[in-house]
């Protein structure tokens, strides 16, 4: 049976903290002491992160535009929103994620012209309060089941003005993913397992709190697979 409660979330927070902290900054770093799965998943969440920028400079320009990003990891998102002029508040559950993402803003962000350094912040989404014109959680869905995923979309709604993006690893490709959910999570520190979610349900649970997609975008490499929802009020 699924755990439910606060259970994943200690779990998730001590693997972001720890093995998994060495294990993604890696990932999502730029060294090449990686191996060939890992580097198919950073050019792969490169690429969502990529996505999530046109999608949102679509609607014209980031500046001076509000945003969260809950779940910020090394803060891989929160830096080219900053060099597009948005106030970013990046949060995320893992101490180490947040110091490694606010050094590496600084190196990247610090002395330029009209750019505001994000505001970090050790916090689990489901802690946050404000109001954001946009928030943005890419990527963290998948360590929760659906029984969990609900309350946390339902949270990050109720902080968004505009626009509220999500990412997540789509059911589509469960069969597929089980096959290489052993080099996912590689090596012994198996502690975190991987949920995926059906789009129907994270549907259903934006429209069960007024919520409705009005884009969506995929990103698939051969071990990553993301799904990009871009929900609006409905
Ligand atoms: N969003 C970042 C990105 O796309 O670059 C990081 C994605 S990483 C796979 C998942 C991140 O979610 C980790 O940094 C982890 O610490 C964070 N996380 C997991 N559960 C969380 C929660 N309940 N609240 C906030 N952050 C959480």
């Amino acid at each position: 049976a699924e755990e439910v409660g606060g259970g994943d979330k200690e779990v998730v927070r001590e693997y972001f903290t720890n093995d998994g902290f060495q294990r993604w900054k890696k990932i999502y770093g730029d060294t090449d002491d990686v191996n060939k799965v890992q580097l198919d998943i950073r050019i792969g969440h490169a690429k969502t992160v990529e996505n999530v920028m046109q999608m949102l400079t679509d609607e014209g320009s980031l500046r001076g535009v509000t945003v969260c990003d809950a779940g910020c990891g090394t803060g891989l998102l929160s830096i080219p929103l900053a060099k597009e002029g948005a106030i970013v508040s990046a949060s995320d559950i893992s101490a180490s994620m947040v110091s490694e993402a606010q050094s590496k803003a600084k190196e990247a962000l610090q002395g330029k012209d009209d750019v505001q350094i994000p505001k970090f912040e050790v916090s689990d989404l489901e802690s946050l309060n404000g109001k954001y014109d946009t928030v943005v959680c890419l990527d963290v869905l998948i360590h929760y089941p659906q029984s969990k995923a609900d309350g946390m979309i339902a949270h990050l709604a109720s902080l968004a003005e505009n626009r509220l993006i999500l990412s997540f690893a789509p059911k589509t490709f469960y069969y597929d993913l089980l096959k290489r959910i052993g080099e996912l999570f590689p090596g012994p520190s198996k502690a975190t397992r991987a949920y995926l979610h059906s789009e129907a349900d994270i549907e259903r649970a934006l429209q069960k709190v007024g919520w409705k997609i009005r884009k969506r975008g995929l990103t698939t490499t051969q071990f990553y697979f993301s799904r990009i929802v871009e929900a609006v009020r409905a």
